[in-house]
């Protein structure tokens, strides 16, 4: 069967075909692929043909696809059992590497998502200060919740959907929306509704709107502001967290939120999300406190041990400074490609994740961000596409390096990457 055939199956059976919008690859025009299976750096679609993976399924395969220790582990667990429904050892082991490796978490609560993460971390935000307003910034994306849903970015930014149909206006206006990295639209806004604000939540490193990294001075501000009214600061390292550091981007800029969402590297690409902080907010939520929230798989023992798998690999292999030198070469190399051709683009990259942008602008917010050209990297990703790189269906994404794409697998990609650029 070819990748078409399968796609007009699915679209039968599936809105869009697919079970998350930009799967669809609606933004960029072309054909999606279905995959077949994937291993290390490499993924390969029905049709058996192979891509080099920079999409590494939107970021927890930081060690590449099915690394054989994960694998192992995984493997072991599913023979004894998939769910209990009650705490698991495995359980317990995941959460002591989490509260030791994120500075500023004392205490966490596993969910199966990284918007499970985020909408419970804002429920937990209100009942702890018994406040009703949320600050979160225009292009950041924190999944799917309603009240996060206004001005997002990630799949809503790429298909261009204004406000979401589905959110009640009462709701959406709950939200506070104010322009990333701009500090005074910060300090004004907590002027006039401070004593009303219950938390700020913030991508530290933007990667919804492409990579945009906080100005400097901006995380501080939202400590500072936060910390002097009494509003609780978030930070949505559903991205972040074990992909700048092992601590995430709390470590990487030495600042200390309140609340820490996790997903992504954290299942090492299982379901799973966790949200976590100080003892005396964490000690809020039910049953210790009264701020409810629950799940049926909530822990599932198989996600805690590839995500503790994952996580151990990590601290023994500390790769973060070679993930950056790769990520820095391939980076550098696509820009090198680009200017040959006259292509004026902007890459904005940290650590192992970056974006290509197609302006020749900063792009420091969602505005500046918007400021691409949507068509040309449509046409750069089928391209790439066509020549064996798979890279995130749309412009407002990032790209992400693993520890199994080897310096031979970069060259690779660069060459194929050429050629797909000379033809663009
Ligand atoms: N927060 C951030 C920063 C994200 O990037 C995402 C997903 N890309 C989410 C939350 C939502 O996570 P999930 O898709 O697992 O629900």
């Amino acid at each position: 069967m070819t990748n078409r055939e399968l796609m007009e199956r699915a679209k039968k059976l599936m809105p869009g075909g697919v079970s998350s919008p930009v799967r669809a690859f609606k933004a960029v025009g072309g054909e999606p692929i279905v995959v077949r299976e994937a291993k290390g750096c490499r993924l390969w679609d029905v049709e058996g043909k192979e891509y080099i993976d920079f999409l590494m399924s939107w970021g927890p395969l930081i060690l590449g696809h099915a690394h054989p220790y994960v694998v192992s582990e995984v493997e072991r667990q599913l023979s004894r059992g998939m769910s209990y429904g009650l705490t698991c050892y495995e359980e317990i082991r995941l959460a002591e590497l989490v509260v030791s490796s994120v500075p500023s978490v004392e205490m966490v609560r596993f969910v199966s998502s990284g918007t499970e993460a985020t909408m419970s971390a804002i429920r937990l935000a209100r009942g702890y200060t018994g406040r009703k307003f949320v600050v979160k910034f225009e292009g950041c994306y924190h999944g799917h919740y309603d009240g996060l849903l206004v001005s997002a970015g990630s799949g809503v930014a790429t298909l261009g959907i204004p406000g979401t149909p589905g959110v009640p206006e009462e709701i959406a206006g709950l939200t506070l929306v104010l322009p990333y990295n701009d500090t005074d639209a910060v300090l004004s806004t907590f002027e006039r509704y401070g004593e009303d604000i219950a938390c700020v939540i913030v991508e530290p490193v933007a990667g919804n709107m492409g990579v945009v990294l906080p100005s400097e001075g901006f995380l501080e501000v939202l400590r500072e502001v936060t910390r002097k009214y009494g509003a609780v600061l978030i930070f949505d390292e559903v991205i972040t967290n074990f992909r700048l550091s092992v601590g995430g981007a709390q470590e990487y800029y030495a600042i200390d939120p309140d609340i820490t969402c996790m997903g992504k590297i954290l299942g090492g690409g299982m379901p799973l999300g966790a949200y976590g902080g100080k003892k005396e907010i964490m000690s809020h939520v039910a049953p210790e406190g009264k701020v409810y929230q629950a799940g049926t798989l909530s822990g599932n023992p198989v996600s805690v041990v590839c995500g503790r798998a994952t996580l151990e690999e990590l601290l023994r292999l500390k790769p973060y400074q070679l993930l950056e030198e790769r990520t820095r070469r391939l980076a550098e190399g696509i820009s090198t490609v680009l200017k040959e051709k006259g292509i004026p683009h902007t890459i904005n990259r940290i650590g192992s994740m970056f974006t290509v942008f197609f302006t020749e602008v900063p792009v420091t917010d969602y505005a500046s961000s918007r400021r691409s050209n949507t068509e040309l990297f449509g046409r750069f990703f089928r391209n790439l596409l066509h020549h064996g790189v798979l890279i995130p269906p749309s412009q407002f994404e990032a790209w992400f390096l693993s520890t199994a794409h080897r310096d031979e697998d970069i060259e690779e990609a660069l060459e194929r990457i050429q050629t797909a650029v000379r033809s663009l």
